[in-house]
């Protein structure tokens, strides 16, 4: 982007006098001082620190002006300070004034899993045949995603945005702020169920992502969830509809996945195969939600198809590494809930080795009330005959174990460790693993898991 001073004290009624600097031009936005490229209007905001202190920095690092709050003392200085009410406010109406002047296509992803994934997979086959920008990594909140906006370049055709939210109130918010033509929602968990109580709540939360849709926008949503296909009912705009069930508008056949690897077809185009390069059954409905996106711009099947055998996700935290014994470990240890394992859980029994599947599954944080019934429900997903041997760490997994030995998982196939005996967890996975093994390992991030993993695979 490329705007002037004089340009963004008028979208954002900037309160002092800037005339002496009105010509001087930024050409991005930055809140953080130290990851700041040059050119960058700087953004004070007030988080655990306050940005205010930064300020100097950043100038140092080459920003050309700084937005400042009108409530902190002006220091005298002759660098470009725009003061303003309040920072953050003013970085998102700036961010919604480029997005009218630039007027793209706006897609908005929300979701309680899936988000980054299908947002990456949209931009990749809205990239084929239109300019597109995408949410950098996982910019997904009311700071991420004025951003996202702002690093549009002048001839972006369509926007894909993600869009997180741990309370009420966060999507609408979003959704009014971007005014999508297109918002997806690829299923409800129960991720932030601490916050929400019900799934029923979330449902309601994440429906705010219509609340700015344009009036001749499209909901896209998973179908085989009733708890959406009840209120995308009460919808003024259009709905489309993608899931694993018949009956949706887009629907998949013939999947077959493999660790690395899914294909499956799509009712739309019989005898067409898509092909994506990564592990996890789940992604076909994140590939159908990007697919349903991508017929509802024209784009072509066929680039469709080319632009998913390529994606690259920038966030994949799932992954299948070598550990040091030769051993395949799935990798997913920076967050977790109990959709994502159970998936997750699958995509380890469907790996096809000559040794045992193991999984290692860490305290999944946050989920309040919730927490020792979601813990146990993980259950319904391990059985015996495809899972070898879990490694349960943290208290909460106290309440999975119970739940695995009333179901007749063998007692001795049950490994648990409190949170504090990785190095316990580490020495005995060591002395037990094999080249022959498929290993998950998969927490909340705050279990550390990373560190254990850092052991086992010490070459990676
Ligand atoms: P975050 O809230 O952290 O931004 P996200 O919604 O962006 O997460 P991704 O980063 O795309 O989600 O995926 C994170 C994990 O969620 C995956 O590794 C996988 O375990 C699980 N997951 C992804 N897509 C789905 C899906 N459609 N259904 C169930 N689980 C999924
Ligand atoms: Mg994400």
């Amino acid at each position: 982007m490329k705007m002037s001073l004089a340009e963004i004290a008028k979208a954002i009624r900037v309160q002092n006098d800037i005339a002496k600097w009105q010509d001087l031009e930024v050409t991005n936005v930055a809140f953080d001082s130290r990851a700041l490229e040059a050119g960058a209007l700087f953004i004070p905001l007030m988080g655990e620190q306050d940005g205010h202190k930064y300020v100097a920095n950043a100038f140092e690092n080459g920003a050309v002006a700084s937005l400042w709050a009108s409530d902190h003392d002006l220091p005298s200085t002759d660098q470009p300070l725009l003061v303003v009410d309040d920072p953050l406010q003013a970085l998102q109406e700036l961010s919604q004034y480029y997005l009218h002047k630039i007027n793209p296509f706006v897609v908005a992803v929300t979701g309680s899993n899936g988000k980054t994934t299908t947002k990456d997979m949209t931009a990749s086959i809205l990239a084929t045949q239109m300019n597109v920008t995408k949410t950098h990594a996982n910019f997904n909140n009311e700071i991420g995603v004025p951003i996202t906006l702002l690093n549009m370049n002048p001839n972006t055709e369509a926007v894909v945005v993600e869009m997180g939210m741990d309370r009420p109130g966060q999507l609408d918010f979003l959704s009014k702020l971007t005014t999508p033509d297109i918002a997806v929602i690829t299923m409800i968990g129960e991720a932030h169920i601490e916050f929400f109580g019900t799934r029923d709540k979330i449902a309601d939360a994440k429906m705010e992502i219509t609340h700015g849709l344009k009036e001749d926008g499209t909901l896209v949503y998973n179908g085989d969830e009733p708890l959406l296909k009840e209120r995308a009912a009460k919808l003024k705009q259009y709905t489309k509809t993608f899931g694993r069930e018949l009956g949706n508008d887009l629907y998949a056949t013939s999947v077959t996945a493999a660790p690395n690897h899914v294909t499956f077809q799509v009712n739309e185009w019989p005898g067409l195969s898509f092909d994506l390069p990564m592990g996890g059954e789940y992604n076909v409905n994140n590939a159908l939600a990007a697919i349903m996106v991508g017929k509802l711009l024209h784009v072509k099947p066929e680039n469709m198809q080319q632009a998913l055998a390529g994606v690259e996700l920038t966030a994949n935290r799932a992954e299948w590494i070598q550990g040091d014994a030769g051993e395949a470990i799935l990798s997913d240890v920076y967050n977790s809930n109990p959709t994502a394992v159970k998936q997750v859980i699958k995509t380890l029994a469907a790996v096809k080795t000559n040794g045992r599947h193991i999984a290692v599954l860490g305290d999944m944080l946050e989920l309040g009330d919730a927490s020792a019934k979601l813990h146990a429900s993980l259950a319904e997903a391990i059985s015996h005959d495809q899972i070898d041997a879990v490694y349960l760490v943290g208290q909460e997994m106290n309440n999975l174990k119970d739940q695995l030995i009333k179901d007749g998982y063998p007692k001795e196939a049950i490994h648990s460790y409190a949170a504090d005996q990785l190095k316990e967890l580490t020495s005995d996975l060591k002395s037990v693993l094999t080249a022959d093994d498929a290993i998950l390992m998969k927490a909340s991030h705050g279990i550390h898991l990373e560190k254990v993993l850092a052991e086992l695979a010490s070459a990676n």
